[in-house]
C-alpha cells in the first residue's frame, strides 16, 4: 500500500491558509500547503486595505466579531514576532448628516458590546487637530484600529510556517478530492499530480465553496462584492496619517475611504459592487471616477498628480437565499466528512481574523488527532531591517559587511542589490519578479519598475542560473521575455514565444 505522505494538507496560501499552516507547525505534523499560483497572497489577501479592524461593525456573538477583536488585541505581539511593519494609527469614522450620526452611534454601541475599547465621538475642531485634511463635520475616533501590509503579513506567516517545517507547493491547483477507503487517506488531484493526506483544511478563498463541495460539504452560495482602489504617491502620504472612513451604512458596510499604508502611500477605496467574475480584478473608468468623487470627501488632498496605480479586490461573502450576508463558516464534521476542516466566506475582516480563525481551525483537528507539540516551534521570523529604514551608521555598517548594500537597484524605494539577492533566496522558493517586488518593495515606487524591473530579472537569472526566457513575471506562463530581438534565435538558445506571454512582456 502507498505510504500516506502528509498529515495535513491546507488548500490555499492566502493569509488564512498561511496562518493555518503556521499554527499547525506548533505540532508534530507533516504539513503541506497546495497553492494554484506561484506565490502566497495572489488572491484577495493582497487586494485589500490592510486595515487591522477594531470590530465595531460585526454582529455581537458572531465569529467575525469574536475573531476581529481578538486579532486586533494581539497584533502588536504578532507583528513583533513576525517582523512585519504595523502602526496602531487609530481611525476616524466621519459623518456629515444626522443619519450618519445615528449610524455611527448604532455601531459604536455594537462595538462596545463586542469589547472594542476607547471609541469616542469628536467634533470638527478635534478632527482638524488630528487630521487637518480629513473631511467630516463630526466623527467617531477608534484608537485600536491600525494599518499593516497584508502581503508582507502573509509572506511572514508563510515564511514562519516554512521555517517550522511546513512545505508550500506552488502551481498546484486542486481539481478533485477523493477518499481512499482502504487507507482512510484523502487523495487530492492537482495540476501536478496526486497528493495524499490524512487531513484536509479548506482555505481556498474565492473558490472555497467549490473545494467545500469536493470535501462533501455544501457548495455554499457566495456573492462577490468588488472594490476598486487608487494608490497615491508617498507625496500624498505627507497629508494623512490616520485612516478616514465614512459613517457605516445601515448594514455596517463602508464605502470609499482613505487609508495610509505602512510604507507612506495612501489607498483610496474600495467602493463596492457585485461582480460575477471569480478573478475579475480589472479597474473601470466609471468606478475610478466614483473614487475621485467620494475619496475627495474623506481626504481633501485627493489630487490627480498623486495617482500612481490602481487595483481591485473581491470580498466573497456567504449569503442566504434572500441575499443577506452571513457570518464566516468554520466547521468540521467528523461523522460526515472525517478529518476535514472547512472555511468558507472569509471576507473582510479576514486579514484581522486570520490567526484567530487559524487557531480555531487547528483546535478542531487537535481535538480529534491529539498530536504531540513541536518543541522546536519558533514563532519568531527573522526579518532584517530594510536599507531605507537604517540610520546612516547602520547603512555604512551594512555596506562594509556586504558591498552589495552599496548598490541601489530600485531608486524610487531605495532597495539595494543585497536585499534583492536575499529575497531571491526566500524560504518559500518563490522566483517570480512580482515575488521579489513583494518581498523588497522594488518596482513599487513612482516609476513602477521602469528602471529596476529588468535589473531584477537579470539578478534572478544570475542567482538561480536560469535562462532569461525562463523568468516569470507573476503567474504560470507569464514569461518576462519571449525571444531575442536580433540574431539567430537558435544560437541564442531562445525557444518559441510561450502561448501565454503576458501583456507587456518584452523580447530579450
Ligand atoms: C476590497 C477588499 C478590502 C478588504 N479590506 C480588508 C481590511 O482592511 N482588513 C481585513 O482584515 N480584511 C480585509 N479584507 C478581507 C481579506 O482580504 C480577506 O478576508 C482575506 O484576504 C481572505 O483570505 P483567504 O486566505 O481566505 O483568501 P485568499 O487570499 O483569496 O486565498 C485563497 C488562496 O487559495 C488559492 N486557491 C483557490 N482555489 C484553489 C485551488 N483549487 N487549488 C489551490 N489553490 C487554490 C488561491 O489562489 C488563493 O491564493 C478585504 C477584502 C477585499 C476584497
Amino acid at each position: 500500500m502507498e505510504r500516506e505522505q502528509w498529515d495535513v494538507v491546507v488548500i490555499g496560501a492566502g493569509v488564512v491558509g498561511s496562518a493555518v499552516a503556521r499554527e499547525l507547525t506548533r505540532y508534530q505534523l507533516r504539513v503541506a500547503v497546495l497553492e494554484k499560483e506561484l506565490d502566497v497572497a495572489c488572491g484577495n489577501s493582497s487586494r485589500n486595505t490592510g486595515m487591522l479592524h477594531a470590530g465595531f461593525t460585526y454582529k455581537p456573538g458572531s465569529l467575525k466579531a469574536e475573531c476581529a477583536v481578538e486579532g486586533n488585541r494581539e497584533f502588536d505581539q504578532v507583528a513583533a514576532e513576525l517582523g512585519v511593519p504595523f502602526k496602531r494609527t487609530g481611525k476616524l469614522v466621519v459623518g456629515f448628516t444626522e443619519h450618519d450620526r445615528e449610524n455611527i452611534l448604532k455601531f459604536k454601541a455594537i462595538g462596545e458590546k463586542n469589547g472594542v475599547e476607547g471609541m469616542r465621538m469628536i467634533d470638527k475642531e478635534e478632527i482638524e487637530r488630528i487630521e487637518p485634511h480629513a473631511g467630516g463635520e463630526f466623527a467617531m475616533y477608534v484608537p485600536s484600529s491600525g494599518i499593516l501590509d497584508p502581503m508582507a503579513y502573509t509572506i511572514a506567516l508563510a515564511d514562519n510556517a516554512a521555517q517550522n517545517g511546513a512545505t508550500f507547493l506552488f502551481d498546484h491547483r486542486v481539481t478533485g478530492i477523493a477518499r481512499d477507503a482502504e487507507s482512510d487517506a484523502y487523495v487530492i488531484s492537482t495540476s501536478q499530480g496526486e497528493v495524499r493526506t490524512k487531513w484536509v483544511v479548506n482555505c481556498a478563498g474565492a473558490y472555497a465553496s467549490e473545494v467545500s463541495e469536493m470535501l462533501g460539504y455544501p457548495n455554499y452560495p457566495v456573492r462577490g462584492f468588488k472594490g476598486e482602489y487608487f494608490v497615491l504617491d508617498k507625496k500624498a502620504g505627507a497629508y494623512l496619517k490616520t485612516p478616514v472612513y465614512p459613517a457605516p451604512n445601515d448594514k455596517g458596510g463602508f464605502s470609499t475611504h482613505a487609508t495610509p499604508t505602512v510604507d507612506g502611500n495612501i489607498l483610496v477605496g474600495p467602493d463596492s459592487y457585485v461582480t460575477e467574475g471569480w478573478e475579475d480584478y480589472k479597474c473601470t473608468k466609471e468606478h475610478l471616477d466614483g473614487l475621485i468623487r467620494d475619496g475627495s470627501k474623506m481626504f481633501e488632498q485627493m489630487r490627480r498628480e498623486f495617482f500612481i496605480r490602481n487595483f481591485a479586490g473581491i470580498r466573497w461573502k456567504r449569503v442566504d437565499e434572500e441575499g443577506n450576508v452571513l457570518d464566516f463558516k468554520l466547521e468540521s464534521d467528523q461523522q460526515g466528512h472525517p478529518n476535514t476542516v472547512n472555511l468558507v466566506g472569509i471576507e473582510s475582516p479576514g486579514v484581522t481574523c486570520a490567526l484567530p480563525l487559524a487557531r480555531r481551525a487547528v483546535a478542531l483537528l487537535v481535538a480529534v488527532e491529539a498530536p504531540q507539540k513541536n518543541a522546536d516551534f519558533d514563532p519568531v521570523r527573522p526579518a532584517p531591517k530594510r536599507f531605507y529604514d537604517m540610520t546612516r551608521e547602520e547603512q555604512a555598517a551594512a555596506i562594509a559587511a556586504d558591498p552589495e548594500y552599496g548598490e541601489i537597484v530600485c531608486r524610487c524605494e531605495t532597495v539595494t542589490r543585497a536585499e534583492i539577492r536575499r529575497a531571491i533566496h526566500n524560504p518559500l522558493g518563490v522566483h517570480t519578479v512580482t515575488g521579489i517586488k513583494n518581498r523588497t518593495r522594488a518596482t513599487m515606487g513612482r516609476c513602477q519598475g521602469g528602471y529596476c524591473e529588468t535589473r531584477i530579472t537579470e539578478m534572478i537569472e544570475q542567482e538561480l542560473g536560469v535562462r532569461p526566457e525562463d523568468v516569470r513575471f507573476n503567474r504560470a506562463g507569464s514569461y518576462m521575455f519571449t525571444g531575442p530581438v536580433r540574431g539567430d534565435a537558435a544560437t541564442a538558445g531562445a525557444t518559441k514565444a510561450p502561448a501565454e506571454a503576458p501583456e507587456g512582456s518584452v523580447s530579450a
